[in-house]
């Protein structure tokens, strides 16, 4: 666009240049004829003001042609041309003379040459020049006319043909300009076009790449989750049996293996999210002591396997309060778990304290202390930059992507919130952020606690009946031994239309469907709007479980008309949550 702009200016300055070259030169043209009447005539006066003016004339015109400044040229021009005007208006006889026509020609001759300042500077000149004539005149009376007599009517002749010529040229150029003006302006117009249009094309091939890049993304979760989901499902189920040491062993560390492979899939997809600008930070109430408790568990357990201690401490202002609690465990854990890694010996420190800010809402602090390797000074400026570690031999040593702390900053940052890191090489880091939550909605609250309360006491037995929906047959094993565990009644459907049938034709009717969404025949979505018609089972509790993990997965599967979504790998704790809630 600039560049543009400044062709266009580019091509005005060169058309201004060229009439200003046509102009000079008419006038030197004009000039000539008269200085060779005053030659003739020899009225030295004249013949020297003319030169002079032609002289002035001639220099703006090497001055234009030479590419210096268009306004020089011009006061050259006009101040010539005052010159012998004036004079020559003194020489013929004073004012009434068709010369003094020639001063009120000026402010055109100079616009031009040199555009509006011209024109206003050759205005000035013309008023200036008029009036001295005319008190002149007044004082000492009008001048002789030095005319020779008989060339006194061919004098007013060539005068006025003069003018005439150089009206008529002005009318011209001015036509002209205008005429190419136009014809520019509708060429840059059309180049303008031409560019926006570039510019929408480039802007729908840059969306429909995101779409493609989107689209791949919850492909590549969805492959990756359903197999990841049947090799860690067939691992939790074999460590639950009575295994010899070294087997128990070995599945151990597979599944240690397969949680760390499901840890680095979630933070590239997690990262690809954020940067596309796709991820949803989701915001409900939750119970922050009961988060705490959960969360000390974890941390208790992560530090005794590495043989360290774990501290936790928390300030609560209020129990329950509004948030992300899934992306606000995910940065605490992402802390908890470099710290200890980082922490050979000593131990780790997390102090959380939530305050009540004056806008009645929260502010949640959170920091973790470890007494581990440290960080050097210089490395502290980049460690939220995504695949940024310390140095090459940490990595060696302790393994990891990279990833974990860009991922907390950026979900820190879209929660409104701040994180930052001060540390000690040898001497051990403390992270800590500020995180605003809201407060919760009262009769909400309440109407989750009551739930709570009744999800308590009705405990779910054997006479539930779940409908298991699953293509693969690999998932479907490990759904049902999960559900095994929990003494309920099972039974499979394959597809959406199975479960359509199993579900219009059951002889007594189900308690909870498990869906899995991408099916053959008819896919979850499809499946669950059809069982929704159903008389039966417009209450009846259906819940996704999905290799979907995108956002809008979970939106898409509550728009076709189902309670809840549960991803893939599905573990036995997620299963319990959903089993404990609907059933
Ligand atoms: P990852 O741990 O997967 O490599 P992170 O983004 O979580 O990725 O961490 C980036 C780097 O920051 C780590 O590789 C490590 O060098 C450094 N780091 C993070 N936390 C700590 C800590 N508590 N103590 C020492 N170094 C740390």
């Amino acid at each position: 666009m600039n560049t543009l702009i400044q062709e266009i200016a580019a091509i005005r300055e060169q058309r201004l240049r060229s009439t200003a070259i046509a102009t000079l030169s008419l006038i030197l043209l004009l000039s000539g004829l008269f200085i060779a009447r005053a030659i003739q005539w020899q009225i030295e006066g004249r013949v020297f003001s003319i030169g002079v003016c032609m002289l002035l004339v001639t220099v703006g015109l090497i001055i234009l042609m030479r590419g210096g400044s268009r306004i020089t040229a011009s006061v050259l021009g006009i101040a010539g041309c005052c010159l012998a005007a004036g004079y020559s208006a003194y020489s013929s006889g004073g004012l009434n003379n068709p010369s003094t026509a020639w001063l009120i020609c000026l402010p055109l001759i100079a616009s031009l040459i040199g555009g509006k300042v011209a024109a206003m500077i050759g205005f000035v000149f013309s008023l200036a020049s008029l009036s001295l004539l005319y008190v002149l005149q007044e004082i000492y009376g009008a001048p002789p006319d030095l005319t020779p007599f008989e060339f006194r009517d061919s004098q007013a002749r060539l005068n006025q043909v003069g003018q005439l010529v150089l009206v008529f040229f002005a009318i011209f150029v001015l036509f002209k300009q205008v005429k190419r003006s136009e014809d520019s302006l509708s060429t840059n117009l059309m180049r303008l076009n031409q560019e926006v249009e570039a510019r929408r094309v480039a802007e729908q091939q840059a969306e429909q790449a995101s779409a493609i890049k989107s689209a791949f993304l919850a492909n590549m979760s969805h492959e990756i989750r359903t197999p990841m989901n049947g090799v860690i499902g067939v691992l939790q189920l074999l460590s639950r049996k009575s295994l010899d040491p070294e087997s128990e062993k070995l599945i151990n560390l597979g599944l240690d293996s397969s949680k760390t492979l499901m840890v680095v899939i979630n933070d590239i997809l997690d990262i690809s999210k954020i940067e596309s600008g796709k991820l949803n930070i989701e915001e409900a109430e939750f119970d922050l002591r009961a988060f705490c408790n959960d969360f000390e568990r974890h941390g208790e357990l992560l530090a005794s396997r590495k043989g360290i201690d774990f501290v936790f401490d928390s300030i609560l202002s209020s129990q329950f309060v509004r948030g992300d609690h899934v992306r606000l465990r995910q940065v605490m854990d992402n802390l908890v778990s470099n710290a200890v890694k980082f922490t050979d010996s000593g131990g780790v420190g997390v102090h959380l304290k939530l305050n009540s800010t004056a806008d009645s809402k929260f502010d949640l602090y959170v920091e973790v202390r470890d007494t581990g390797i440290g960080i050097p000074e210089k490395s502290l400026k980049d460690l939220f930059e995504p695949f940024t570690q310390v140095d090459s031999a940490t990595t060696r040593r302790y393994g990891g992507t990279g990833l974990g702390l860009a991922i907390c900053k950026k979900l820190i940052e879209i929660m409104h919130g701040a994180i930052e890191v001060e540390s000690i090489p040898g001497k051990g880091s403390t992270f800590s952020f500020h995180l605003p939550l809201s407060a919760p909605q009262t009769c909400r609250l309440e109407a989750a606690e009551s739930r709570k309360r009744s999800s308590h006491s009705i405990a779910y037995s054997s006479c539930k009946r779940v409908l298991l929906v699953e293509d693969n047959d690999i998932n479907i094993e490990i759904a049902k031994a999960m559900l095994s565990t929990h003494d309920l009644s099972i039974e499979v459907a394959k597809d959406g239309q199975e479960a359509l049938e199993a579900v219009a034709n059951a002889s007594e009717s189900f308690d909870l469907v498990l869906m899995d969404c991408q099916m053959p025949r008819m896919d979850g979505y499809a499946a669950t709007k059809a069982i929704r018609k159903l008389k039966q089972a417009v209450d009846l509790p259906i819940v996704a479980m999905t290799a979907n993990a995108m956002q809008g997965d979970r939106e898409k599967c509550l728009d076709a008309g189902m309670n809840d979504y549960m991803t893939k790998p599905i573990t036995p704790e997620s299963l319990r949550a959903i089993l404990t809630t609907w059933l």
